[in-house]
């Protein structure tokens, strides 16, 4: 359900929309967009989003960039641009429920976020924008089943990391073709860097149009924007509502809320780029407006119901967060602290921030819903690895830099009794299966929740053997595999999830096919995987 202290700002139209004002639109003459007349550009070459499904809405996306890669971001547009919008019924608009207009205005790139509301709950709707004489695709989204109602089944996916050099988006076609209720995305979603070496380029199948590192508003304004251009993301986003958080590289690799991997990178430097990368964030996803960058925060984290069968929780892991621990003098890039790294146990230490967590906590303790989804961006289980000397220690950037934070997570969540909690993360690129311990120390102690990790759209694995010489060390994982990129596909029901990790044959190749790699069950009431 969505968080009820911003349920206000949830369901209240867009002031920037007006809803209902059929008669009175002077409608556009509609233009198929690949039958535009001479003369016509076409605005809608990022296509369409939704997101942020509620029983009575969501969010639908556009932004018009009728040049998507213009030097200066703007997409090929200086002046703000009306934009018309439909909801339909039926995907051949017969029974239009919703018309209005939006304002596309410079100031956020010409993207449009329109909160639609006063729908039906649990059912399909088809969407479209008009802009320019030309008119947008269509796209799909599903609304949320009421609170509390019964619900049968419910799919969807989850992905995280897809650097655009590295590898064609075939993990984005194939979970659109399981025709998911809706997608998640983890983080990760572009990459701040390009790829540069001549021992690197061999092995890239396209090319971000800037080869610096972006670190402008305009810069990761044409990040998203070439990624957007991609037609199986297209496709992606046009098939189901998506709930989305970040990791790392929607901004800059390793960063920790204001601090920069760049030692030489002064807080305020570092927080104006930050500033500029989650404004390019908000403007590019189909989220509300209580996302929308303010000086003080951009906010993701949030709750979504889907009736009785769960909730999802989605969290932020990179901005509020404590500095990592033990960095190096020359680099606060991750790397594998050995034991004598006490200030990575502190317990001062957090990962999600102290306004976070207390609302996190106090989502567990009121979770009603049969499955607790909590959908973030990185591996949570404690993975003692070798470090340089092979001495074992453990990884700075991700939970295993803030242990009492996971703790407390942990704790609260086991003192709540919420149900069927589930774990789900992105940002090392190899797929896991793993227990949530009350101990990690204690292979006997109970299972908390039960966590599945997603390998990258199109990233790199680990090194071989960083994870796999030491399994006998973390008797909690179940699987790992750092080998294949893919995404994770799960079917709910109120007795069961059946996960199967799905693995894409070769990201080099455009066509590339999917297939199963591992499948797994939970059972309602039993945290742990199981293999299926
Ligand atoms: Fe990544
Ligand atoms: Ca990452």
């Amino acid at each position: 359900m969505p968080d009820t202290s911003k349920a206000a700002t949830l369901y209240a139209p867009s002031r920037r929309v007006v809803l209902g004002l059929a008669l009175a639109l002077a409608a556009p003459a509609l233009i198929g967009r690949h039958a535009l007349a001479d003369g016509l550009v076409d605005p809608f070459t990022l296509g369409v989003a939704s997101g942020d499904p509620a029983p009575d809405g969501f969010v639908i996306w556009t932004r018009l960039a009728p040049q998507p890669l213009a030097e200066d971001g703007g997409g090929g547009l200086s002046a703000d641009a009306p934009v018309t919008f439909e909801v339909a019924e039926d995907p051949g608009f017969r029974t239009v429920v919703r018309r209005g207009r939006a304002r596309a205005s410079a100031a956020l790139g010409h993207s449009v976020h329109v909160e639609v509301a006063g729908l039906k709950p649990g059912r399909p709707y088809w969407y479209r924008f008009a802009a320019m004489g030309a008119q947008s695709a269509v796209g799909t989204a599903r609304t949320a089943p009421a609170a509390g109602a019964a619900v049968d089944h419910l799919r969807f996916a989850f992905a995280s990391c897809s650097h655009w050099e590295l590898g064609w988006f075939s993990a984005y076609r194939h979970m659109a073709a399981e025709n998911p209720d809706l997608v998640l995305f983890l983080g990760d979603y572009i990459y701040e860097y390009s790829y540069k070496s001549e021992r690197d380029a061999a092995r890239l199948v396209r090319r971000h149009d800037r080869r610096e590192e972006i670190i402008d508003l305009a810069g990761y304004r044409n990040r998203y924007a070439l990624y957007r251009t991609d037609p199986d993301l297209q496709a992606l986003h046009a098939c189901a509502p998506c709930l989305v958080t970040w990791d790392d590289h929607e901004v800059q690799n390793d960063y920790a809320n204001r601090w920069s991997q760049d030692v030489a990178t002064p807080e305020a430097a570092f927080l104006k780029r930050r500033r500029a990368a989650y404004q390019a964030f908000y403007e590019h996803m189909p989220v509300r407006r209580w996302s929308r960058p303010t000086p003080e925060e951009t906010r993701v984290y949030g709750r979504f119901g889907y009736g009785a069968l769960a909730d999802f929780t989605v969290l932020d892991g990179r901005q509020y967060r404590s500095i990592q621990p033990c960095a190096r003098p020359d680099s606060r890039k991750g790397w594998v602290a050995p034991a004598s790294c006490t200030d990575r146990v502190e317990p001062a230490r957090t990962m999600l921030g102290a306004r976070q967590e207390a609302w996190l906590y106090d989502g567990f303790g009121r979770a009603k819903a049969q499955w607790n989804i909590i959908a973030q961006d990185l591996l949570v289980a404690d993975i003692k690895q070798r470090d340089r000397d092979g001495a074992l220690g453990h990884w700075t950037d991700g939970w295993d830099g803030y242990p009492a934070n996971r703790k407390r997570m942990l704790d609260a969540l086991a003192q709540s009794k919420a149900r069927n909690p589930v774990f789900l993360g992105g940002d090392i690129h190899s797929f896991w299966t793993t227990d949530l311990k009350a101990d990690f120390n204690n292979p006997g102690s109970a299972t908390i929740a039960t966590e599945f990790v997603g390998a990258a759209v199109t990233q790199d694995g680990p090194p071989a053997n960083a994870f796999t010489s030491v399994m006998q060390d973390n008797p909690h994982v179940k699987f790992y595999n750092g080998v294949t990129n893919g995404y994770v596909s799960v079917d709910l029901t109120p007795r069961r999830m059946d996960t199967r990790l799905v693995a894409i044959s070769d990201r080099r190749d455009k066509a590339a096919t999917a297939s199963t790699l591992k499948a797994y069950v939970v059972e309602d009431g039993r945290p742990g995987a199981v293999e299926a």
